[in-house]
């Protein structure tokens, strides 16, 4: 990592540095010695917190569902021996009762967990009057509003510690990526909640090694206040999500490759150059609501003729050219046409919108 980053960790007392929050560790405890073996490496690289799932939710049963409460004592001493603060996944109040009394440092709630508003508000019931750090991974299907809610019914237990976790959203379609990033729904919560940190779990984004420097820059990228990557001293033999997971050795290639990038910069020149810019795009976005507003007058004056000639306002016809026409126009602008379908679904809509309110007005 080559500069220096403040992040909204800075005064919790967790992140030992002003880089980004680094925590790393197993998917899964699996014995005293695997903790402590991995302890042992990760303790120079700038790992801030040691994670390890002790309870694991697992899909089907009949597999590994996590050595279970014999496990925190083993982070207890790792905690003793190398200072980590340590993090487990909760996913009910016994669980919460059991790490709060092992000293654990930091609970994560899984993707299985936010989904359920039920078990989000036992373990936010549990949690009141201690105020340990809740991170909280987004909910396995694609609802900002659902992942919302979880921050809010734990941050309602009286919490002042707490932090978004992002580790993808599962999808019936094959895609690249274990659990699909979706970038977008971050970006919308962080928009809802500026001040819970947001950090990223390209470990099961991804799903494989291969993808983890990638994600991890992106998510640095985009501002990101820290990652939460699984590591283990024989990933291949690892009891859980062995594909994913790295050694101490290749997380700290990965942390080191790592680009971080400034909100702002001090540099005049360079600031100038940004204001003449942003000058150009405020110049383009009036430009753009002043051809929409003159689209949409003409679409009032064909609302109001369809009306009077009794012609129907949706015309799929009609809307298969604009849709063919708007697409190759775009891609000579070099335009997705995932973008360009988005943009024109809206404005036809917006246009039935203004034809339908016309008919009901006359
Ligand atoms: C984990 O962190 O090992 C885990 C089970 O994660 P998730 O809840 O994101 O699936
Ligand atoms: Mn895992």
């Amino acid at each position: 990592m080559d500069n220096k980053k403040e992040t909204i960790f800075d005064n919790w007392n967790i992140n030992s540095d002003n880089q980004p929050l680094i925590i790393s560790g197993p998917c899964s405890a699996e014995s005293e010695s695997q903790i402590l073996s991995i302890g042992k490496e990760l303790k120079n690289l700038g790992v801030d917190v040691f994670r390890a799932g002790i309870w694991k939710p697992r899909t089907r049963p009949n597999s590994f569902e996590g050595v279970g409460s014999i496990g925190l004592p083993w982070l207890q001493l790792l905690k003793r021996e190398y200072g980590f603060k340590t993090a487990i996944e909760v996913a009910n109040s016994k669980h919460v009762d059991q790490a709060l009394n092992s000293d654990i440092d930091i609970l994560w709630i899984g993707a299985r967990t936010s989904v359920n508003p039920f078990s989000i508000q036992e373990i936010a019931d549990s949690l009141k009057g201690v105020d340990v750090p809740i991170f909280v991974k987004n909910p396995i299907n694609p609802d900002v509003d659902l992942w919302q809610g979880a921050i809010e019914r734990i941050q309602g237990a009286g919490i002042s510690k707490i932090a978004a976790v992002h580790r993808g959203f599962s999808t019936y379609d094959k895609s690249v990526y274990r659990n699909k990033p979706m970038w977008e729904l971050p970006i919308e919560l962080r928009q809802r909640m500026p001040l819970i940190p947001m950090i990223c779990d390209p470990s099961h984004i991804g799903g494989k090694r291969s993808m983890i420097q990638e994600i991890s820059q992106k998510a640095m990228d985009l501002n990101y206040d820290g990652l939460m990557i699984e590591s283990h001293i024989d990933p291949d033999n690892a009891w859980s999500d062995s594909e994913q997971q790295i050694t101490p050795a290749q997380l700290k290639i990965i942390l080191e490759k790592l680009v971080l990038k400034v909100v702002e910069v001090d540099n005049l020149e360079i600031k100038n150059e940004l204001k003449v810019l942003r000058n150009q795009i405020d110049h383009f976005d009036s430009e753009l609501i002043n051809v929409l507003g003159e689209r949409m007058k003409v679409a009032n004056h064909i609302g109001k003729y369809k009306s009077l000639n009794n012609i129907t306002i949706l015309q799929p016809k009609r809307w298969e050219v604009i849709v063919k026409r708007t697409l190759e126009l775009g891609a000579g602008e070099g335009l997705s046409s995932s973008f360009i379908s988005k943009v024109f679904s809206a404005i036809h809509q917006e246009s039935i919108n203004k034809q339908t309110a016309f008919k009901i007005d006359k």
